[in-house]
C-alpha cells in the first residue's frame, strides 16, 4: 500500500512539474550578453558581480519606500506596477503572434495572458489598464484582460485614446466566446484622453496610492520608412488583422506615474515632446526601437534627469514568451526570410540594441552625472533601487 502511494506521489509530482514547465518562469530567461551600464563603472553584464564595489544610486525623492512596490515586465512595452494592493498595467502584451500568424486575423493567446498577466485568476489587485497607443503589440491582449472581471464588480478602469475605446467597444459587440452573451466589456469605465485644452488636469487619475498623468506624444516613424504605422479610425470588427490596429492621429500617450514622491515616466517613443513639461523623474522607461529617424533621448536625460534609465521595446516580440529562453534583443522583421525557412538574416533590426550601448556611452550618459542603464529584466523590486542609509 505504501509503495503504491509513493508511486502515485511520484507520478503526481512529475505531472505537476511538467505542467509548470509548459510556461517558462521569469528566472528561466537568460540575459547572457545583454548589457547594462553604470556611469561610473561602464558596461555591466551582471550587476551582482560589481555591486560590492559600487555605491548604490539613490532615488532621493522616494522618501517612504513602500516595501513591495515592484515592476514586472510583460513583454515589449508591457509592465505591471504594483504595491501589492493596487496594480496598474501598461500595454500588457504576451500573445506575441509569430510572423506567419501576422497574416491571419490575430487571436489573443488567452493561455499566455492567464499565466503571465492574470496569474491564473489572482488578478483582483489590477485597478487600471493604461494603453499608450492602439497598435496590436500594445493593445491586443487588453480586451481579454478586461473581460475577466464580469461578476466580481472590481473591473479595472481603462485609460487610452479614442481608438483604444473603439477596440474595446468593438470586441464587446463581437461573438468571441470569452466575451459571452452578457457583453462582458459593457460596463468597463473608459477614460479617453483629451489634449485639446492646455490644462492637463482632466488627464489625471488617482488610483490607490498612484497618481497618473497622461501626456500627448507621437508614435515614432519606423526606421527607413517615414511612416508611423496604419492610421485612422478603427472600422473593422474583431478578430482584427495587424493592419486594423490603426493609430488615432499618430498619437502615443506618455504616462507619468507618481508614488510616494517617486516619479516614473513611461514613454513608448524615443522622442518625447516637450520633456520640460514633464519635469524631473527618477526612472525613465522608454522605447528604444525605431529611433533612427528621430529621437531626443539625450535631451530627455538632460531635462528629466532620471537616475535609472530602462530601455524597453527591444525584445524580439515575434517570438512567444514561452520560447524566450534567451533574451533576444533583435526585432528582426524577418519577412520574407522566415517564410521560406532562411532564418538568421533579418531585413531590418528595429531595436539595434548593440548600437544603443555605444550611443548611451557617447551621447546619453554625458547628459547626467549619475545614471544607470538597467536591463529589461523580468522583475524589479523598486525597493532594491533605493539606497538604504
Ligand atoms: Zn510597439
Amino acid at each position: 500500500m505504501i509503495s503504491y502511494m509513493i508511486r502515485v506521489f511520484i507520478i503526481f509530482s512529475f505531472a505537476l512539474l511538467y505542467s509548470e514547465q509548459t510556461h517558462l518562469l521569469p528566472h528561466h530567461i537568460s540575459y547572457k550578453n545583454i548589457l547594462g551600464y553604470d556611469s561610473k563603472v561602464g558596461k555591466v553584464y551582471e550587476w551582482h558581480d560589481i555591486s560590492r564595489y559600487l555605491q548604490e544610486l539613490k532615488i532621493k525623492k522616494f522618501n517612504q519606500p513602500n516595501r513591495g512596490l515592484s515592476i514586472r515586465w510583460l513583454g515589449t512595452f508591457g509592465f505591471e506596477l504594483s504595491d501589492g494592493t493596487t496594480s496598474l498595467l501598461i500595454d500588457p502584451f504576451v500573445s506575441r503572434p509569430t510572423p506567419k500568424e501576422q497574416f491571419r486575423p490575430l487571436h489573443i493567446d488567452t493561455d499566455a495572458v492567464n499565466h503571465y498577466v492574470l496569474r491564473q485568476g489572482n488578478n483582483s489587485t489590477i485597478k487600471a489598464v493604461l494603453v499608450t497607443h492602439s497598435h496590436y503589440d500594445h493593445i491586443q491582449d487588453v480586451p481579454y484582460i478586461l473581460s475577466q472581471y464580469l461578476d466580481n464588480g472590481i473591473q479595472p478602469i481603462l485609460i487610452g485614446n479614442k481608438n483604444t475605446e473603439q477596440i474595446i467597444q468593438s470586441y464587446n459587440k463581437s461573438d468571441i466566446s470569452w466575451i459571452g452573451p452578457n457583453n462582458s466589456l459593457e460596463k468597463i469605465q473608459i477614460y479617453v484622453t483629451d489634449f485639446s485644452s492646455k490644462e492637463n488636469a482632466h488627464n489625471q487619475w488617482n488610483i490607490g496610492r498612484f497618481k497618473i498623468t497622461a501626456f500627448q506624444g507621437l508614435h515614432p516613424q519606423y526606421d527607413f520608412f517615414s511612416w508611423r504605422g496604419p492610421s485612422g479610425l478603427i472600422e473593422s470588427t474583431p478578430p482584427f488583422y495587424v493592419w486594423d490596429y490603426k493609430l488615432n492621429h499618430n498619437e502615443s500617450i506618455g504616462f507619468l506615474i507618481e508614488y510616494g514622491g517617486l516619479k516614473i515616466y513611461f514613454s513608448d517613443s524615443p522622442f518625447i515632446q516637450n520633456p520640460k513639461n514633464i519635469g524631473k523623474v527618477d526612472i525613465l522607461i522608454q522605447t528604444i526601437a525605431s529611433r533612427e529617424m528621430e529621437n531626443n533621448i539625450a535631451e530627455c536625460i538632460k531635462v528629466m534627469e532620471p537616475i535609472y534609465y530602462i530601455p524597453a521595446h527591444y525584445d524580439n516580440f515575434f517570438k512567444p514568451l514561452d520560447e524566450f529562453s534567451t533574451f533576444d534583443p533583435v526585432i528582426g522583421f524577418g519577412f520574407p526570410e522566415n517564410i521560406f525557412g532562411d532564418t538568421e538574416t533579418h531585413l531590418i533590426d528595429f531595436a539595434h540594441f548593440d548600437s544603443f550601448i555605444t550611443e548611451f556611452e557617447n551621447e546619453y550618459k554625458t547628459q547626467s552625472t549619475e545614471l544607470r542603464l538597467l536591463k529589461l529584466l523580468y522583475y524589479y523590486s523598486i525597493e532594491s533601487l533605493v539606497l538604504k542609509k
